[in-house]
């Protein structure tokens, strides 16, 4: 395996020098945050008057976490820790609710992570010599604008094409002979059931490797798109109130992500007590940025689940590495008394075969009973063959969920581009029960 590094010494440094940078960056973002209305109030209360006070790693369980809502409450400027005049970019999301949060970078906090998306690039193999193609959506939106100065700051040809139409994205990568895409998982799995209509095959196109993040998805869908495109594809993951994505991403070994911890520290915590938990456990993340000076951010709870891995990467790097995120705290689905995670099903219906690339979960009460209903397109081949077939596959889809979630759900099989298409973030549960 070829590994190469953007900053090596940075990317292998011992835990212990890791470590000591974790505390000083500490120190300068406290004394950041102490600036701001919200933490001066907030540290006083933690008994924290001064940046000296934070001596080591272990005075983090000292600080109090954070969440969206003391985000959405101290809209616009309750975290705002510099002059409005040294802030060069704004990033902001409305969420679900529609009350926005907002995210303020000074030029040395872009340049950081900018950084940080270059040495994400470089580590999955890219070089100065790929052309990336961003269908990720610019604007307020973090995933377009993060991945497009990284891949600058790496010398790649940059198509800042941006999410949604699928036939000027075939054609793109068609006539600049794109190698490398940044991407949904959900949009890049629509791509390939409408390449027939633009006669293309996977075959024609140049693509070598994808990043796939800003949603969560299953090592099964990984796989599948591996194979349909035949490209490498890597996991990314971010938020936003971190900036955005290179937090964390998969090096060349695709063996989860290494998180950056010179510039975050990751805590996994019990969702239901906040105590930490050991690496391998798996819990709630959380995360402090340590290189942004416009806006400090301290022990942010993601609501995203997921654990470290304990043992060291084959390719050298020294930050450890955070799981695929396995849910989320607010996305679990309790169907009749029974606790399950879309991810669960995804995970089962993505490694049949027969199954195309769109799926849907539906929610609905019967009565005093939920009904889960699980809707899958297939290949259209299918639909030439008998019946019998159909429910054979039917039947086989179901028997494999009821053995993973021990409910019994429906099975709709539907033909290709029968279901809703997600160019951006999928939305593949509705849950109607909350209506009734
Ligand atoms: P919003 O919170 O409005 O959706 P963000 O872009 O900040 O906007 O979304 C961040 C969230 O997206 C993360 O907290 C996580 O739940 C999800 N996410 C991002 N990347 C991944 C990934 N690689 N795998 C799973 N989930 C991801
Ligand atoms: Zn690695």
């Amino acid at each position: 395996m070829n590994v190469t590094f953007w900053n090596k010494e940075v990317e292998t440094m011992s835990r212990g020098g890791i470590e000591q940078l974790q505390v000083s960056r500490m120190q300068q973002r406290i004394a950041d945050a102490l600036k701001t209305p919200f933490y001066q109030h907030r540290l006083a209360r933690a008994g924290i008057s001064s940046p000296q006070q934070f001596r080591s790693l272990s005075d983090m369980q000292k600080l109090p976490f954070a969440a969206k809502d003391d985000l959405r409450q101290n809209y616009p400027t309750g975290l705002l820790a510099v002059a409005m005049e040294q802030v060069v970019r704004i990033h902001s999301s409305s969420g679900t609710t529609g009350i926005p949060t907002v995210i303020y970078l000074a030029q040395e906090d872009l340049n950081a992570w900018t950084d940080l998306l270059a040495r994400s690039i470089v580590a999955t193999g890219c070089t100065r010599k790929d052309v990336f193609q961003n269908m990720m959506s610019y604007g307020l939106f973090t995933g377009g604008l993060g991945l497009h100065y990284g891949a600058e700051r790496v010398g790649m040809t940059v198509i800042p094409v941006g999410g949604g139409n699928t036939q000027r994205q075939i054609q793109l990568m068609k006539n600049f002979k794109t190698t490398v895409l940044h991407i949904t998982p959900s949009y890049l799995l629509h791509i390939h059931s409408r390449l027939n209509e633009f006669k293309t095959r996977p075959q024609d196109l140049h693509l070598k490797k994808a990043f796939l993040g800003a949603e969560p998805y299953s090592e099964n869908t990984r796989l599948k798109l591996e194979e349909l495109y035949g490209i490498d594809a890597y996991n990314s993951y971010g938020l936003s109130e971190m900036n955005g994505p290179g937090v964390a991403f998969e090096c060349v070994y695709k063996q989860d992500m290494h998180l950056w911890e010179d510039a975050y520290i990751l805590e996994i915590i019990d969702p239901a007590t906040g105590q930490p938990l050991p690496d391998g456990e798996k819990g709630e993340v959380v995360l402090t940025n340590l290189v942004r000076s416009a806006m400090p951010l301290f022990r942010y709870r993601t609501r995203d689940l997921a654990f470290v891995h304990p043992e060291p990467c084959p390719c050298g790097r020294t930050h450890r590495r955070l799981s695929r995120i396995q849910g989320r705290t607010d996305d679990m689905l309790i169907v009749n008394g029974v606790n399950v995670f879309p991810s669960q099903i995804e995970e089962v219906i993505m490694s049949i075969p027969e199954v195309g690339t769109n799926y849907m979960i539906h929610l609905a009460r019967v009565g005093s009973l939920d009904k889960l209903t699980v809707k899958v397109e297939i290949y259209s081949k299918m639909f030439t063959g008998e019946l019998n077939a159909l429910d054979a596959l039917k039947n086989r889809i179901r028997d494999r969920l009821r053995a993973l979630i021990t409910i019994n759900p429906s099975i709709e099989l539907h033909e290709p581009g029968a279901l809703p298409v997600f160019e951006g973030k999928a939305k593949r549960v509705v849950d109607e029960r909350e209506k009734l």
